[in-house]
């Protein structure tokens, strides 16, 4: 057959259909342990269900197809497999993380990884001099990007920071989250390891908490990550595995909504009287939009942020007006969703006051503008 496009691949999970039954649509395996051969070997190549499951295979194959990986496994939660990346590094080793980024994983690269004798660094990594001015040959051993990173949507030019990593022989690790596969391909870039968090977009629907981590080769890096979900059991259930493969057969389609709807209600909001700015790689204005022009395909994302001129106790006036926007943490689902970030990310945050996330979902645009609009309107009197 000839090569499938991604749009293909993904809906059909890669065309899957049971031999024996012929059904199209995969089942749910519950099992936790498999027959061992009379000989007392493996020859299926599964044991026990801490490391193998042909459920969450089928998710990780369809992902890995995405990707262009080598080999993408599944994890409990988007936080379970970040941290998994974290923990195959030594004691001493020097990182390079962003200063916007996913605030938890900050959070816990701050507290648990430093405690654990990981060198953490926060950088501006859009500065690629600062990128570079950070590097500790021989001690550096991971630069971990996000792009576009939360919640101001900055742009990390990830073929340039692989140049910089490569040269002193560290790994490039991209939380891609936001992109996903149908915007952008880390690997392709030059990363070595794609980071998801499954929960967003990969499986869309608001009712799945699940990672990802792909590899672009094998390594001892990634042999240690395999070990550490082995043992630490980081794994997510065969419900939620099930989930994510269905929600990834439409993922191209929601992902190009959320783009166009997005970048509409960016330009909207970023010549209104009431808005100080709009934060968005989709405008021409904005930093980073070159990078994420050259870097992102078909689109900039579904997630913005807006920042309320008359200040904090507006934008929070909003979020609390809106009906169509559901006020609720989260992002990359069909229904659209507003924060005001700084309460949730609490000291230490990027996002100034007066800034509310929106993560766009499929509804009609013009809904979202005038609920948007209403609550605006409303909450600055
Ligand atoms: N990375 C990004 C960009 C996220 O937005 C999130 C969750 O909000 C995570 C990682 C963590 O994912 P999870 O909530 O599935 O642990």
């Amino acid at each position: 057959m000839k090569t499938q496009k991604p749009e293909s691949i993904a809906a059909q999970a890669l065309g899957w259909v049971d031999e024996t039954t012929k059904e199209i649509v995969g089942q749910i395996h519950t099992s936790t342990t498999y027959i061992r051969d009379a000989d007392n070997q493996y020859r299926n190549g599964r044991v026990y269900g801490r490391d193998h499951n042909p459920t969450f295979e089928q998710a990780e194959a369809v992902l890995n197809a995405l990707e262009g990986g080598h080999q993408t496994l599944l994890f409990a939660s988007g936080m379970a497999a970040a941290t998994a990346v974290f923990q195959a590094l030594n004691p001493g080793d020097h990182v390079i993380a962003p200063k916007v980024m996913y605030w938890a994983l900050r959070n816990w690269l701050k507290t648990f990884a430093a405690r654990w004798g990981l060198v953490i660094e926060f950088v501006d990594a859009t500065d690629l001099a600062a990128v570079r001015a950070a590097i500790q040959p021989g001690k550096t051993k991971l630069i971990w990007v996000e792009t576009p990173a939360n919640p101001m949507w900055s742009v990390t030019d990830i073929a340039a920071t692989c140049e910089i990593a490569h040269a002193v022989g560290a790994l490039v690790a991209v939380d891609s989250t936001v992109a996903t596969p149908v915007l952008t391909q880390p690997i392709a870039l030059g990363a070595d390891i794609v980071m998801h968090a499954a929960t967003k977009y990969l499986n869309g629907h608001s009712d799945v908490v699940a990672g990802t981590l792909t590899c672009t080769r094998d390594s001892e890096t990634w042999q240690r990550i395999r070990s550490i979900r082995a043992q630490i059991g980081g794994i997510a259930g065969p419900f939620e595995a099930w989930l994510l493969t269905r929600g990834m057969r439409t993922l191209f389609p929601r992902v190009k909504t959320a783009c166009v709807s997005a970048q509409q209600i960016a330009e909207y909001f970023s010549v209104h009287a009431l808005v100080e700015e709009v934060l968005y790689p989709g405008l021409r204005g904005f930093v980073g939009h070159d990078v994420a022009a050259a870097q992102m395909r078909g689109g900039f994302g579904g997630m913005l942020s807006i920042r309320v001129k008359k200040g904090e106790a507006a934008a929070i006036g909003v979020a609390a007006r809106t009906e169509l926007w559901k006020r609720a943490t989260s992002l990359g689902g069909v229904e659209s969703l507003i924060e005001h970030r700084a309460s949730v990310e609490g000291e230490g945050t990027p996002a100034p006051k007066d800034l509310l996330r929106l993560s766009v979902g499929i509804e009609d645009p013009q809904d979202l503008i005038d609920d948007f609009e209403q609550a605006l309107v409303a909450a600055s009197r």
